[in-house]
């Protein structure tokens, strides 16, 4: 078996595992496998195995490696994430590419996903809610208190709303880099409540999306309700 095999095997079954520990078979978990930095026939492989939701930084990168991956014939299964910032003169560039952008942290980032689209992409909005300077994302602190207000987040989950090619379908976060993942369980656990206040707030958005989690903390991701990890370093290095 390759390294390559070996490792998604693992990380299929970590998932499944915590999946299970999160309580129940409600909860579905979608891998999203960050293949930046790797080739097309890394990617290729992967898809032989079975991998269908493949996650990109880059657009120029990603743009020759879809290139290739609809030659190798993949065009209708594989799905494309844009989970990296999206500078907004790349809009159109991504419209064209992805299906899934989760990294949409700005209102007019949003329209001009829109406006260039061709078919619908699926949104997720970036929320900060750790309160790092160095992050994107909407400001999204203080979830649990009861005068917390996240005007920006609003603003952009109306805008989304009002785009008809865009799907708004939940949030995204990025934990702080951490040496123990428990440490990250607080992040975790306020962008659900966050969800969960944001789909009383906004009733016509069907926002089932969590997507959080990352090689170091997915198991944590998942127990706190994430439905869609990002993985790259589990699946695609060699095993530690
Ligand atoms: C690179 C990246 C990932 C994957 O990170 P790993 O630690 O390799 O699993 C997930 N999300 C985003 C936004 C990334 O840039």
């Amino acid at each position: 078996m390759s390294v390559l095999s070996q490792n998604y095997e693992q990380v299929a079954r970590r998932i499944e595992q915590a999946t299970r520990r999160a309580g129940g078979g409600a909860q579905s978990v979608r891998l999203v496998a960050v293949s930046k930095g790797r080739s097309a026939d890394e990617v290729a492989e992967l898809w032989q195995l079975g991998q269908t939701a493949f996650g990109e930084n880059r657009v120029e990168e990603a743009a020759a490696k879809i290139a290739a991956l609809n030659r190798a014939g993949g065009q209708s299964t594989i799905e494309w994430h844009m989970v990296g910032h999206v500078q907004r003169r790349k809009a159109r560039e991504v419209a064209a590419h992805f299906q899934w952008v989760h990294s949409a942290d700005s209102v007019p980032l949003i329209e001009r996903l829109n406006r260039t689209a061709g078919t619908s992409v699926a949104v997720l909005l970036e929320c900060n809610v750790s309160g790092e300077q160095s992050k994107y994302g909407f400001a999204a602190h203080r979830i649990d208190a009861d005068d917390g207000q996240w005007p920006a987040l609003c603003a952009a989950a109306e805008a989304v709303l009002q785009q008809p090619r865009l799907q708004w379908r939940g949030l995204m976060t990025m934990a702080p880099i951490v040496t123990d993942p428990e440490q990250t369980r607080p992040v975790f656990r306020a962008l659900r409540r966050l969800r969960d206040k944001l789909a009383q707030q906004f009733p016509s958005a069907q926002l089932t999306e969590l997507s959080m989690g990352m090689t170091d903390d997915f198991e944590v991701a998942i127990e706190e309700g994430s439905t869609m990890v990002r993985v790259g370093r589990a699946i695609f290095e060699p095993l530690t």
